[in-house]
């Protein structure tokens, strides 16, 4: 059994100036005062603050791996390098690729889950970002995988795919979407989309429940137009993801959303392999991408995913509107819920996994607990 005192204790609902928490793999106690307990190790947090282990919906790659390599070792090293940014549980996402190679990436994902990564964030299931999307919205994705929606591959790999983007004006009649959603847990979310307002809200009527990176490779919000924005804006069916990066979305627009999505709202990073690496060229499902500070762009210009770290999207996040609690909320809480787990995980509450980040004022991670076993130190 372990013991945190001094610490600032961020709750879902507010904040606790100095207080303690008790842990052994699931969370005992969190109360406002630091007397030392017998009997247990005892960690001075020295006023550190402590928030709840990160989840991350949306994540490619990071120091030099990427989900779609097909390589445990890879899937493993995005693992532990995360941890060190406050992530304790995450979606590998992989692009738009040949079946072929999405097989591969998914066979990876299942040895690495099946391993435990046991020194860093847990694995959770494969996010498929694709490749069922539309060529004319593919991003930085390769076009010439992009291919319309087939359930039979998603219900034949719904073991490990637990979140699947889809544009879904490739989907006649919604069939595919509501074969996934009828047929297994995988969420499937609209995304790399050129569908307008009445398409949008009629998939979210036939399963849809989650927006991938909200504003970016989808049809804009436009007072004509409302586009899928506007549809992801002002309907209850769906969650949203958002990069914050303040590069790939503009800062004002953090907390537009969130007063609109509230307990729908989710950060992400969309971090490619480059993450954790210093700036130069790198690699995207085989296209160049040229990496400079928080800028990874193709050669065209095209914005090529990220390389933000989600401790520093939480951080952008209260530095432009939201309070720390709804910042934390959107990285940790929120993604649970998005996934069905938040009666185990996502807060720091009596009953809930140890998955607990202890960290500086500017969120910066100085230790990481999952399941109350210290990953980092
Ligand atoms: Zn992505």
């Amino acid at each position: 059994m372990k013991q945190i005192i001094h610490a600032r204790i961020v709750l879902r609902d507010r904040i606790i100036r100095d207080g303690s928490i008790v842990f052994s793999d699931k969370i005992i106690s969190v109360s406002e005062n630091s007397e030392k307990l017998k009997g247990v190790t005892v960690i001075n947090a020295d006023g550190a603050t402590v928030i709840p282990g990160l989840i991350d919906l949306h994540i490619h790659g990071y120091l030099g791996a990427d989900a779609s390599d097909g390589d445990v070792k890879g899937i493993e090293t995005m693992a532990d390098g995360i941890a060190r940014n406050g992530v304790t549980a995450f979606l590998p996402t992989t692009m738009t690729l040949s079946y072929a190679e999405l097989e591969k990436a998914f066979n990876a994902v299942r040895r690495a889950k099946a391993n435990g990564t046991p020194g860093g964030a847990e694995i959770l299931g494969v996010h498929a970002e694709g490749p069922f999307i539309n060529p004319e919205k593919c991003g930085a994705q390769p076009k010439e995988y992009a291919v319309s929606p087939d359930a039979d591959f998603i219900i034949n790999n719904a073991d490990i795919v637990k979140m699947v983007t889809i544009a879904p004006e490739m989907d006649a009649d919604f069939a595919n979407i509501r074969r996934i959603k009828n047929e297994t847990d995988t969420i499937v979310s609209i995304g790399h989309t050129n569908a307008d307002y009445a398409l949008a809200m009629a998939s979210f009527d036939a399963g849809i429940s989650h927006v991938s990176h909200l504003f970016n490779a989808m049809t804009a919000m436009n007072h004509r137009a409302p586009g899928v924005v506007g549809a992801a804006l002002g309907s209850d069916k769906v969650s949203c993801e958002l990069i914050c990066d303040t590069f790939h979305i503009s800062p004002p627009l953090f907390s537009i959303v969130h007063k609109l999505k509230g307990e729908r709202f989710n950060l992400i990073t969309d971090c490619m392999r480059a993450g954790g690496l210093p700036d130069g060229i790198y690699d995207l499902g085989g296209q160049v991408v040229y990496v400079n500070g928080i800028r990874c762009l193709l050669a065209d210009g095209v914005i090529a995913g990220s390389v933000l770290k989600l401790n520093h999207a939480v951080r952008n996040a209260a530095a432009n509107g939201l309070s720390l609690c709804e910042a934390v909320n959107a990285a940790s809480l929120y993604p649970a819920t998005v996934l069905g787990l938040q009666n185990e995980r996502g807060s720091i509450e009596v009953g809930k996994r140890a998955d607990i980040v202890v960290c500086d004022s500017e969120l910066e991670v100085k230790s990481v607990f999952r399941e109350g076993k210290q990953i980092v130190s």
